[in-house]
């Protein structure tokens, strides 16, 4: 008989690919993730054990989780901790590595979560906390919060992530990895790891290591003045650092680009753009998705449930089924998922929306590129467009400590009292987003509004969410939707020019806001309205989009282009291949 610890051991030496990230959106009950960038690990780990990939993942136990979010009587942001108890959730592991932190030992205990793919396969999610005995007070509170943003505490937290994570593994018995792949520059500590533990070897740690961009804007990339990183870190420090990660601070990024075999974007625009920015890097791209299953809504899921057939579920052939479904069928069952998300509604705002209609959705981070008041640029317009055939529903949470943030939201809830008392026009901001409720509006409104400054959008994934359910992208083509609109104009709208289109460099909100009352007014509109199947068929090749922006291929050209996996004759599932 194996024993437990055995197992174990053999489990840890089977596995090749180890996946850090800052935040991971595991579940929905889970707290810790603050946006895209933890729904996608989320996704791609769900993916990932689904296709049976050998990979084990690496990230923070936060206790006290990303905030939730209230909005109070006058339309603000209050943000209040959450209590939440994940003993019964994780499990605890025996072992606790130490670090050396402002030259002090500091112990950092393990949970484990584990996600189960379709066919029983697992992948491991390790989450390190220090707040754990034998810690002083102000060590234990290193993994409380998720982006606590004092210079401090982020670097020790990405020195937790990166060289916490790199021993932990070393630990628990993970010997063969083939690839350690670090989920944007937070994770880039690791490679100091590695590079210890290689002697030194700049090429083996470059060997080992890949690198996933996510952030298209140069201030969105952690720096660190070295000054703070020195006191950190001491001794561990290696002299050509700044070889590695530039002159003047510690750019996670270039530390990242330095020590990675393969390095990519999540889009095609994406990838250019970081080419461009980090000249001398060879930056490929794999366009990001969203893991299917997860997304679809559960009226829909049916449907398609319904044409029995023995394929493996979710590849490309699986989206073929869209054609066949019927025009009244797929229709109900969209009302089906917007009757559940108006049923959300209804319980928890006091602006009553109409299940007729026609539902305009924009939630994500409430972060200044991302524009959240645009369409309220010409209220006057807006009005005219609007009345009593369009009603809004927003959401998303702003950082606690973006004040710009946090005054869209505001603004967003006077619009609505402005709105209604003008002109009966009903706007209602859902508060707390979260996966579930992402999952209820991307499958619920009708269409799904995506208006970014341009080229600030790395990829964006929760349009891909909205595809996937029928919902149509009203969005200008930055991100995914570059490439999404391409492939099928009849799965949505492009608000403003295209890339390489005059004009495609300038962000002019007044002209793009004027685009997407032109957009409603013409065509949108009257399409819901007075040509209901006209919509029906732009909804199943918006559906048919999912056959690309999911995370089973996202993760399958992981598994080719960047694990080299395909080339591993060790490795084989059918599942995969
Ligand atoms: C999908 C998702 C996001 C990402 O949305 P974008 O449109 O890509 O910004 C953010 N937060 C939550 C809770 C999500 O589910």
């Amino acid at each position: 008989m194996v024993t437990k610890g055995t197992a174990a051991k053999k489990d840890a030496a089977m596995r090749r690919i180890a996946y850090f990230s800052m935040e991971i959106g595991a579940h929905s009950d889970i707290p810790t993730y603050s946006g895209g960038l933890g729904v996608l690990a989320g996704d791609t780990i769900r993916s990932a054990a689904d296709l049976e990939i050998p990979m084990v993942a690496v990230t923070l136990c936060y206790d006290k989780g990303y905030f939730f979010q209230i909005i109070n009587g006058d339309g603000y942001q209050v943000e209040h901790e959450i209590r939440w108890d994940f003993s019964d959730a994780f499990e605890l592991l025996p072992c606790v590595i130490e670090l050396e932190i402002q030259g002090k030992t500091v112990k950092v205990g393990a949970w484990k979560y584990e996600v189960h793919g379709e066919s029983g396969w697992t992948i491991p999610i390790y989450l390190l906390d220090t707040d754990i005995e034998g810690n002083e007070q102000w060590q234990r509170n290193f993994t409380h919060v998720l982006y606590d943003s004092t210079p401090f505490q982020r670097v020790v937290q990405e020195v937790i992530l990166g060289i916490g994570g790199g021993k932990l593994l070393d630990c628990l018995g993970y010997k063969n990895l083939t690839t350690y792949h670090m989920n944007e520059g937070h994770a880039a500590f690791l490679t100091l790891y590695l590079f210890k533990k290689y002697k030194e070897n700049q090429k083996l740690v470059r060997d080992k290591t890949i690198f996933t961009t996510h952030t298209p804007v140069p201030a969105g990339h952690d720096k660190f003045d070295y000054s703070l990183v020195y006191d950190v870190l001491r001794d561990y420090v290696p002299q050509e650092i700044k070889d590695f990660a530039g002159k003047d601070n510690l750019n996670m990024t270039n530390l990242a680009i330095s020590m990675s075999r393969y390095i990519n974007g999540v889009s095609m625009k994406h990838g250019e753009i970081s080419t461009a920015m980090f000249p001398g890097a060879k930056i490929d791209y794999i366009t990001n998705g969203v893991h299917t299953r997860y997304w679809t809504n559960r009226h829909l899921t049916k449907l398609f449930d319904n044409f029995e057939t023995d394929e493996i579920p979710r590849t490309a052939s699986f989206f073929e089924k869209v054609w066949k479904i019927d025009d009244d069928d797929l229709w109900r069952s969209h009302n089906r998922a917007k009757c559940d998300l108006l049923d959300y509604e209804k319980s928890n705002h006091y602006v009553l929306m109409d299940q007729n209609v026609l539902t305009i959705g924009f939630a994500r981070r409430f972060t200044g590129y991302k524009r959240a008041t645009l369409i309220f640029s010409d209220l006057e317009r807006l009005a005219r467009v609007s009345q009593g055939k369009i009603q809004f529903l927003f959401a998303g949470k702003a950082h606690p400590r973006d004040e710009w943030g946090k005054s869209l939201i505001k603004k967003i809830n006077d619009h609505s009292e402005y709105l209604w008392n003008s002109y009966r026009i009903k706007l209602a901001f859902l508060q707390n987003y979260d996966m579930d409720l992402s999952k209820l509006m991307i499958s619920g409104c009708d269409v799904w509004l995506n208006n970014p400054i341009r080229y600030r959008e790395a990829s964006g994934t929760s349009g891909m969410k909205a595809t996937h359910n029928g919902v149509l992208n009203l969005s200008i083509l930055d991100g995914w939707w570059i490439e999404g609109y391409k492939m099928d104009p009849l799965a949505g709208w492009a608000i403003g020019v295209a890339p390489g289109e005059p004009g495609c460099d300038v962000n002019d909100d007044a002209l793009e806001a004027s685009n997407i009352y032109t957009l409603l007014e013409n065509d949108v509109v009257p399409m819901y309205y007075k040509k209901k199947q006209e919509w029906i068929n732009r909804m199943r090749h918006a559906i048919a989009l999912g056959s690309y922006f999911n995370t089973h291929r996202m993760v399958r050209e992981y598994a080719d282009k960047a694990y080299n996996l395909m080339e591993q004759a060790r490795w084989s599932s059918t599942n995969f291949l």
